[in-house]
């Protein structure tokens, strides 16, 4: 691993930050900026950009005349894919600096910034590179005297809203995509974690690699986020977000121009232990890292374990050391586990549900706090949180957290683990784990989520489709899913005779 770059990075935020449009680092035009902070200790890191209404229509002007005249359009297949394969060679490049930036706005470890995160954030423009030539039409049989044919065709300008758990990571997985198949893009980060995105135009500017216009970025919360949302000129919105948000994004898109939508949103996935499993410490271990790394901030983490009775205590005497024994610290110290929450606010929600929890009568068996460094470094640091005797229709085991909260549930029966499972709004992810290969199978096709993991908790490819069903979202992202999500297919019919 290389080291963490924070000499640079120290340099570079002394830099203004701005908004990205039409080839150009622009300010804002109301000339509003606002600060981030470093989570760890609540020091400002620099001033960015607060894209307004004025800023997305600038930008969408900028995206739909690349879109329209840009040489973008005419490049060829091959060109195109070449142009991908730059980005992810940059991506690579630029890893430690990246990845220093990701740490310091977010909290994560640098080593998840650094191994977790920047590899697949480059690896994803060569794998929709490879798909670029590989997107056919059908060819239908219809009557006699036509020949009828489909063709894939980007979408137009499309406006991709991120959060801030993997800052990056989520962007590249919309922005590669939708380059490949045509488009061109608007990217908003959230107003947490914009250095990343900020830096990757710099980068993909300075190396002149995409025509101007082509991508584009404001930074900014609520007002960008609504603008994108309704604006007319924009064909397609792909959000990554809460479901509260996410559901003003559709309305948004619905009342304007019925613009394409796809969402992933929250999830509050389960995690079936059956008393059959022969390695329980194994499962302990794997579900224990699918659920706390990246400090519990992440979509799909298993929040609820639903853990057969005979097996519950013993579980539960595995289970407690791992969590005390989490070192919370430093992002940057190479013996730090956990780093803080990605802000404010969402470390005082967090520690609002433990208080709930409490309230609700689950028992408190691990955490329950914030990390005694919280109060020595200003960073917002919560100890990694078990309840058992959680029932499932209490708050905390209903509502998203998003940090590190885990609920325990009982079960006796094999339909009441599905019961369980099943008894939520989401549908994002959902594991299993027996080494009876029949009720592995039997269960895993009866749990309404997206995913479903199979006696390892949290698989992700590529090659693989990756989003939710229920309140969890609309739509899948990777494999060939993404490109369907940004091209609209055309029926061509010709007469021959
Ligand atoms: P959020 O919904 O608050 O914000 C997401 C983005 O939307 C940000 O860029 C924000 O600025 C923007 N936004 C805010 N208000 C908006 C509005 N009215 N219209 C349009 N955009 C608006 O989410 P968050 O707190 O940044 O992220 C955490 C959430 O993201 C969790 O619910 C988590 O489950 C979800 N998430 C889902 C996935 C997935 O793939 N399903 C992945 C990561 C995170």
């Amino acid at each position: 691993m290389e080291p963490a770059k924070l000499e640079w990075a120290k340099e570079w935020l002394k830099t203004a930050k701005h908004l990205f449009v039409g080839g150009e680092f622009v300010p804002s035009k109301s000339g509003k900026t606002f600060s981030t902070t470093n989570p760890a200790n609540q020091e400002k890191l620099t001033e960015v950009a607060l894209a307004g209404t004025a800023d997305v229509d600038l930008a969408v002007a900028a995206a739909k005349e690349a879109f329209q005249n840009s040489e973008w359009k005419n490049l060829s297949r091959r060109q195109r894919a070449e142009t991908l394969n730059k980005i992810a060679n940059l991506i690579r490049e630029h890893r430690a600096e990246l990845a220093t930036l990701e740490t310091l706005d977010n909290g994560k470890t640098y080593q998840e910034s650094y191994v977790d995160d920047l590899p697949e954030s480059a690896d994803v423009f060569d794998y929709y590179a490879a798909w670029i030539d590989k997107i056919y039409g059908e060819s239908v049989p219809v009557e006699k005297g036509f020949i009828n044919f489909t063709q894939h065709e980007p979408l137009g300008v499309c406006a991709l809203i991120v959060p801030w758990n993997f800052p990056l990571l989520l962007a590249c997985w919309k922005i590669a995509p939708a380059l490949a198949m045509g488009n061109t893009v608007i990217v908003k980060p959230s107003p947490f974690t914009s250095l990343t995105l900020i830096r990757l135009c710099e980068i993909i500017h300075e190396a002149k690699v995409l025509p101007k216009g082509v991508l584009n970025l404001v930074t900014g919360d609520l007002e960008a986020g609504e603008a994108l949302s309704q604006q007319s000129e924009i064909d397609k919105i792909s959000f990554t977000g809460s479901t509260l948000v996410g559901k003003k994004v559709a309305e948004g898109a619905a009342v304007s121009n019925l613009k394409r939508v796809s969402l992933e949103l929250g999830g509050k996935s389960p995690n079936i232990i059956f008393d059959d499993v022969k390695d329980l410490d194994a499962v302990v271990a794997r579900s224990f890292q699918a659920m706390f790394s990246h400090k519990a901030e992440k979509c799909s983490e298993p929040t609820r374990f639903i853990i057969h009775e005979s097996i519950y205590d013993a579980f539960v005497s595995k289970i407690i050391p791992k969590a005390e024994a989490v070192v919370c610290g430093d992002p940057f110290d190479p013996k730090t586990q956990q780093g803080p929450q990605a802000h404010e606010a969402h470390f005082k929600k967090i520690l609002n549900y433990i208080e709930i929890g409490k309230r609700e009568g689950a028992t408190l068996l691990a955490g329950g706090k914030p990390d005694p460094l919280a109060e020595k470094t200003k960073g917002f640091y919560v100890r990694p949180t078990i309840f058992g005797d959680v029932k499932n229709s209490m708050r905390i085991a209903q509502e998203e957290i998003f940090g590190p909260v885990l609920c325990l549930i009982k079960f006796k029966t094999e339909a009441e683990a599905i019961q369980i499972a099943n008894d939520t709004s989401y549908g994002l992810a959902a594991g299993v784990y027996s080494d009876d290969a029949k009720r592995a199978h039997r269960v895993a096709t009866q749990l309404d989520a997206g995913m479903v993991f199979v006696n390892h908790y949290g698989c992700y490819d590529f090659a693989s489709p990756f989003g939710g069903v229920k309140q969890s979202g609309w739509g899948k992202e990777m494999a060939r899913h993404s490109l369907e999500e940004y091209t609209k297919v055309k029926s061509i019919w010709v007469r021959y005779s």
